[in-house]
C-alpha cells in the first residue's frame, strides 16, 4: 500500500514550518522508502500566471533548495509553456513571470523549447494515446520532485499531483492533445450576451452578436470561459459523455510522465480555491488551509489530499474529476489504497 505522509499546517501564512514540514518530508522519504536522490533533481513548480496571487510563492521552496544544497545536489525550477495566450506561452514570457514571482532563488528552465515544439514520445500504448508528447528537458530527468498546489481546476475537477504530471510535463502539443473534444458549449436559452465570457477568453475564440458562440478553430479547450459565465450558460463537452475521455487523456499523460521514473510528490494543499493557478486574476478561498502532503504514488497523494480536505471541510469540496483516480490506477499511474502518515 502507498504511503502518503501529512503535515497538518493550519495557515499558508506559517512560512517558516512549511518550509521545514516540506524538509521533513523529503527527508522521510529518503529513510522510510530507502529513496536515493540523484546528484540533480529538477523541482517542477507552477509559475503561476500574471495577476494570480493564490499560486505557491518560492518562499515555501526555500526549505527544500537549502537541504539538497546541503547535500551537493544541484537543482533548477521546472516548468512547461501553456497552451493558450497569455504570459507564459513562450520562454521569454514565461521568465518574465517567473522573476515577478519570485522564482529567482535557483535557474528557471521552461522544458519545451521557446514556443512549445520541443519534446520526447513517450510510448505508452493505451486507449487514447499510444504516444505522448513530454517536454523533452523534463523527459531527459529520471527523477524530479514535483511540488504541487492541489486547489480546484475548471476542467480537470481538482489539480494535483496527477493534473501537474499529465498536463505540466507535457509539451504544447501534448497539451492540446489532451484538450481535444474540450470544446464548451454555450445555451443559447440562458445566455444573456454580456460578453463576459468573450472578455474572459485567452484565444478570442467567443464572438458574441445576439448571443455568444465559440469558434471552434479557435478554441483550445482551456475552460477559461466556463467560470466566468454569471448565468450558468456555458457548460463543456466533459459534463457529458466526454467526461470520462478528457479525465483518461490527463491520466495517459501523467502515466507518460511517471513512466521508468522515480519522482517524489510533494503537494501543497493551502489557498484553496475553486480554479487553478492558470487564472490570471486573484480568487476566493473555498477551503481552510490542510498543510503538506508527499508520497512516490501521484494517486495516493491525490486521493489523500481530497480525503483530508473533505474531512476537514465536512462536505466534498471537489465534486467532479475523482473518475481520473480510478482510471489513473486501472492503468498502472499508482494506488489508490494508501497509509495516511501524520507528522
Ligand atoms: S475554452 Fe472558452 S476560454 Fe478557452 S479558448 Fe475555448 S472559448 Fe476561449
Ligand atoms: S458570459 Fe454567459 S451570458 Fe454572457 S455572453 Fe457569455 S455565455 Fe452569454
Amino acid at each position: 500500500m502507498a504511503k502518503v505522509y501529512f503535515k497538518a499546517i493550519d495557515s499558508y501564512l506559517k512560512t517558516e514550518e512549511i518550509n521545514a514540514s516540506a524538509v521533513d518530508m523529503l527527508r522521510l522519504i529518503e529513510e522510510k522508502e530507502n529513496y536515493k536522490l540523484n546528484k540533480y533533481v529538477p523541482l517542477k513548480v507552477h509559475l503561476g500566471e500574471k495577476g494570480n496571487t493564490t499560486f505557491i510563492h518560492p518562499r515555501n521552496f526555500e526549505g527544500i533548495i537549502e537541504y539538497l544544497k546541503q547535500k551537493g545536489i544541484d537543482t533548477a525550477f521546472i516548468e512547461t509553456n501553456v497552451l493558450y495566450k497569455g504570459q507564459r506561452n513562450t520562454v521569454t514570457n514565461h521568465l518574465k513571470v517567473a522573476e515577478e514571482h519570485g522564482f529567482t532563488r535557483i535557474p528557471v528552465i521552461i522544458a519545451d523549447g521557446e514556443a512549445g515544439e520541443d519534446y520526447e514520445l513517450v510510448e505508452i500504448n493505451k486507449k487514447n494515446f499510444d504516444k505522448c508528447k513530454i517536454a523533452r528537458t523534463i523527459a531527459a530527468e529520471e527523477q524530479l520532485i514535483v511540488l504541487s498546489h492541489f486547489k480546484g481546476h475548471a476542467l480537470a475537477g481538482y489539480g494535483g499531483a496527477i493534473k501537474q504530471l499529465g498536463m505540466g510535463f507535457a509539451s504544447k502539443g501534448g497539451k492540446l492533445a489532451q484538450h481535444a473534444n474540450s470544446i464548451p458549449k454555450i445555451n443559447s436559452l440562458k445566455c444573456k450576451a454580456c460578453k463576459a465570457c468573450a472578455m474572459k477568453c485567452p484565444e478570442n475564440a467567443i464572438i458574441v452578436d445576439k448571443k455568444a458562440k465559440i469558434d471552434k478553430n479557435k478554441c483550445v479547450g482551456c475552460a477559461s470561459c466556463m467560470a466566468s459565465c454569471p448565468h450558468n450558460a456555458i457548460t463543456n463537452s466533459w459534463l457529458a459523455s466526454l467526461s470520462r475521455s478528457f479525465n483518461e487523456r490527463l491520466a495517459e499523460y501523467a502515466y507518460a510522465a511517471a513512466k521508468d521514473k522515480r519522482h517524489i510528490y510533494i503537494s501543497f494543499a493551502f489557498n484553496i480555491t475553486k480554479n487553478c493557478d492558470c487564472e490570471g486574476h486573484p480568487m476566493k478561498i473555498i477551503a481552510k488551509d490542510l498543510g503538506i502532503f508527499a508520497s512516490t504514488d501521484p494517486v495516493a497523494i491525490d486521493k489523500a489530499c481530497l480525503d483530508v480536505l473533505d474531512k476537514n471541510e465536512g462536505r466534498t469540496v471537489f465534486k467532479r474529476g475523482r473518475y481520473t483516480l480510478e482510471y489513473a490506477e486501472k492503468i498502472g499511474l499508482g494506488s489508490k489504497s494508501y497509509e495516511l502518515i501524520e507528522i
